[in-house]
């Protein structure tokens, strides 16, 4: 890693990104199952594949987040075997506490007191959230519109949250010229590297879980692309390190119709993404010009996988069939990623015999808009009788189980 400072984040001869690195062969002769395994029950466990030292104990971390079995969702899909990799169980209810986890150990080695970020939601959430526990201020500048969810649950940690009249890739850009003029730690700007290594410790876990086997297919959202391509170069760290019994998986990689500009370019068999000017409920994905969507691209083609979009009006009830089949209430961009695998498996993209795994991004408790007419709640007083005769208009016979409502598959099924 040659990044120094606060204020170098990209090459000064090329101007591109930097990127961590990492002595593979050293790695390979001391980074075992075993030695994994001993670690703490946090992503902190693969701290040797990570570029900054664990934080101390006593901060909240994020990962090892359940890896749920999801079979009435596989048999509604006509899959095989689907699991959820649920990152709703991270401390801010998103994958962004990883990304951040990450970017704070750095903040703080470089003697940073301010953390900053360009968010679409989660991400403010999260930084929020760390900087109160690490004690630092905090500043996030968001799109004004986001789902007022996603800002409360910033404020609340003590953060100066700026609502942009505009949209996140404007906020995206203001944020690039406020690090040239501030000694702030911006995750997603001058701590971009860390921040996107973060992301990788997903793939870590699904094959620890897996017990070092793969799965053959992950369906992933794409927003700034980050995610989809770091799950993608985790899976292949593991198979350098000599730990999976298995090839990487195929990567899908998904964006709602209204906001697609990688999987447009994916499409059309292109190399250069064209941005777009978002217009989707899948607020946390509505990124018009993606900083790593050539990555996205790249790690899509080389996984043998697809990026595919999920139309706008399947977005709802696609959140509807995960809750319904699985338990799990999803945010919009999970919604998309069923579309999306509810497609690929009509295309004959994912065969009926493969396992599956989604990566379930976020909470749905921060996105109810889309699905919140489904609330229509049967009033009635607290008397037996009441209840009862609602139950015979619910055609229900007294004995048996309330029939569950079936889940709607959309358009696509
Ligand atoms: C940020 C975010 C994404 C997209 O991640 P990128 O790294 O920007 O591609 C997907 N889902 C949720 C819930 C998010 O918050």
């Amino acid at each position: 890693m040659t990044h120094q400072g606060s204020g170098s984040w990209s090459c000064e001869s090329c101007f591109g990104p930097l990127d961590a690195v990492y002595d593979w062969e050293a790695l390979a002769a001391t980074v075992t199952a075993e030695t994994i395994a001993a670690g703490p029950s946090t992503l902190w466990r693969y701290a040797p594949l990570l570029p900054v030292e664990a934080p101390d104990a006593s901060m909240p971390a994020p990962g090892l987040t359940p890896l749920m079995p999801a079979p009435r969702l596989a048999d509604r899909l006509g899959v095989n075997r689907v699991s959820l990799k649920l990152e709703t169980a991270n401390p801010t209810h998103s994958f962004k506490d990883r990304a951040v986890a990450v970017a704070a150990a750095k903040a703080r080695e470089l003697g940073l007191t301010t953390l900053s970020c360009s968010s679409t939601g989660n991400l403010a959430n999260a930084v929020a959230a760390r900087a109160a526990a690490e004690g630092m201020g905090c500043a996030v500048f968001c799109p004004a519109e986001l789902e007022a969810e996603k800002l409360v649950a910033t404020a609340v940690h003590g953060a100066r949250v700026f609502a942009i009249g505009g949209s996140y890739d404007e906020c995206s850009r203001l944020t690039v010229e406020l690090a040239s003029e501030l000694p702030w730690g911006f995750v997603n700007v001058n701590l971009r590297p860390y921040y996107a290594e973060g992301s990788k410790t997903i793939a870590f876990e699904i094959a620890e879980q897996l017990d070092w086997e793969t799965p053959d297919a992950v369906v992933c959202p794409i927003g700034s692309g980050a995610l989809f391509a770091r799950c993608y170069k985790g899976f292949r760290e593991l198979t350098k390190l000599g730990l999976l019994s298995r090839e990487p998986p195929r990567m899908y990689g998904a964006q709602a119709e209204g906001c697609a500009p990688v999987v447009t370019t994916f499409e059309r068999g292109a190399e250069q993404i064209v941005p777009v000017r978002p217009q989707t409920l899948a607020q946390s994905i509505a990124i018009g010009d993606p900083a790593d969507g050539d990555l996205a691209l790249a790690a899509a083609r080389s996984s043998a996988g697809q990026l595919i979009s999920c139309p706008e009006s399947e977005i709802a009830a696609m959140m509807t069939l995960l809750a319904e089949t699985s338990g799990v209430f999803a945010e919009s961009a999970t919604g998309v990623c069923l579309g999306a695998l509810a497609r690929a498996v009509e295309l004959g993209a994912i065969d009926s015999d493969e396992h599956v795994v989604i990566i379930v991004s976020g909470d749905g408790l921060k996105t109810p808009g889309p699905v919140a007419g489904l609330l229509e709640p049967i009033e009635v007083q607290a008397d037996l009788k009441a209840v009862l005769a609602h139950l015979t208009a619910l055609d229900h016979n007294g004995h048996d189980r309330l029939a569950p409502k079936l889940p709607a598959l959309g358009a696509a099924g």
